[in-house]
């Protein structure tokens, strides 16, 4: 850019769709990968890359077992699967997550059934209690990092025996009660797909201190004949389930083991950072009388690489559309969940799921509720730049 456009545009709004960039560190590994062509997680006798990094990931959990897959919903599926829900099990899920959740409840032969969510974008827990009875498992979806209140959850689960699966897809180091998010109920699933936390392009990460679980979720997910000899521990319980599950094949590959595993230390950074920054915005959105947003639950403490608000004053769904309008005539793209087309976080655009119920207060929240990406690399001006056009462009609509 020249120096011109520069003095023209002295604050270009930055490019919050970029991902991060891998670490140098990973590229002698993936050449020393390129030349031997050792890309099959299971061809190595010992030490492959998904190997490390499964034990890697649970030392930096905290948990006894992780397991790498290709995504996070493939380790939701196979999650629903280790669990061994009969066809057709009801498992409860929040109705504002992303469209591969109930997507994955699908896959497993299982029913959503779908959970209202209040405008603190967190399950409703009035109507959590009211759809308990008839569930067969709960599947917490953390949507954006927003933490549910999971000592209510746990609290009615356990009471009623309910296994509990946690979506934390895009809550990598989000704390609650100072005990990592994804290792609360029994099963944890997280993605490294590149607008989370650690970017691999695609990959998952199933995590559980369950035994049977983990040896169950690593057979089905494609540790065929004597492969499941290369993971840790577990050896009776692998002889137990051998030939007697099904084989998913939804393992990862080292390739991504590569790209993720100098990220793994860098994890504590990025929430540092991101935290840093989302705080930084939200003190002064709140400001603003056209915009709220929700307080962390006081038992959480956030790894947001993303912002999410309500509108507050605006009364029609134009106002809204035209303040989504404002803000990207100043270069900055947000978007309202239920008014950008085809969105796939919009329940009402689950159709797969046939007859979709009627979720008023999870309707209200999508109307008005916002999301801007925040990358943990932003700086102090790049924020500037947002929270400017973001609030310039409220006051704009509202003085029309
Ligand atoms: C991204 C995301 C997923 C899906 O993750 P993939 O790795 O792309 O399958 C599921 N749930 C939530 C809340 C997400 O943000």
């Amino acid at each position: 850019m020249s120096v011109a456009t520069l003095a023209l545009h002295p604050r270009q709004a930055p490019d919050v769709y970029q991902a991060e960039p891998i670490p140098d560190a990973a590229r002698a590994e993936i050449d020393r990968l390129l030349s031997s062509g050792d890309l099959f997680r299971y061809t190595a006798p010992e030490g492959a890359p998904v190997a490390l990094l499964e034990a890697e990931f649970a030392e930096f959990m905290g948990c006894r077992y992780a397991l790498a897959v290709s995504s996070c919903s493939a380790a939701l599926f196979l999650a629903l699967k280790a669990l061994d829900l009969p066809r057709g099990a009801r498992v409860l899920i929040p109705a504002f997550t992303f469209a591969a959740v109930p997507s994955a409840v699908v896959h497993a032969d299982c029913t959503p059934v779908l959970v209202e969510v209040g405008d603190n974008f967190r399950i409703d827990l009035d109507d959590f209690h009211a759809k308990l009875d008839d569930a067969d498992a709960v599947l917490i979806s953390h949507m954006r990092g927003h933490t549910s209140d999971m000592d209510a959850i746990m609290a009615e689960c356990d009471a009623r025996g309910l296994p509990v699966v946690e979506d934390a897809a895009h809550s990598l180091g989000t704390l609650w009660n100072g005990r990592k998010i994804g290792t609360i109920g029994k099963i944890g699933c997280f993605s490294f797909q590149s607008y989370k936390l650690v970017n691999a392009g695609e990959g998952g990460m199933f995590v559980t201190d369950d035994p049977e679980l983990a040896a169950r979720a690593i057979i089905m997910s494609g540790a065929y004949e004597h492969n499941w000899k290369k993971h840790p521990g577990l050896q009776n319980s692998f002889h137990h389930w051998q030939n007697k599950l099904p084989l998913y094949n939804v393992r990862m590959q080292n390739l991504s083991a590569a790209v993720i595993r100098p990220q793994i230390p860098a994890i504590d950074g990025r929430v540092a950072a991101g935290r840093g920054n989302h705080d930084y915005v939200a003190e002064r959105l709140n400001r603003s009388p056209w915009m709220v947003v929700p307080p962390a639950l006081p038992k959480e403490e956030r790894a947001p690489d993303s912002l999410q608000f309500n509108l507050s004053g605006f009364a029609t769904d134009d106002e809204a559309r035209a303040f989504q309008a404002a803000a990207a005539r100043r270069g900055v793209s947000v978007q309202v969940f239920g008014l950008s087309k085809d969105n796939a976080r919009a329940f009402w655009n689950w159709q797969f799921l046939g007859d979709l119920p009627e979720l008023p207060k999870t309707r209200a929240m999508l109307m008005r509720a916002c999301d801007v990406r925040l990358p943990a690399r932003l700086t102090r001006e790049d924020l500037d730049v947002i929270v400017n056009a973001l609030t310039e462009a409220a006051r704009e609509v509202k003085a029309a």
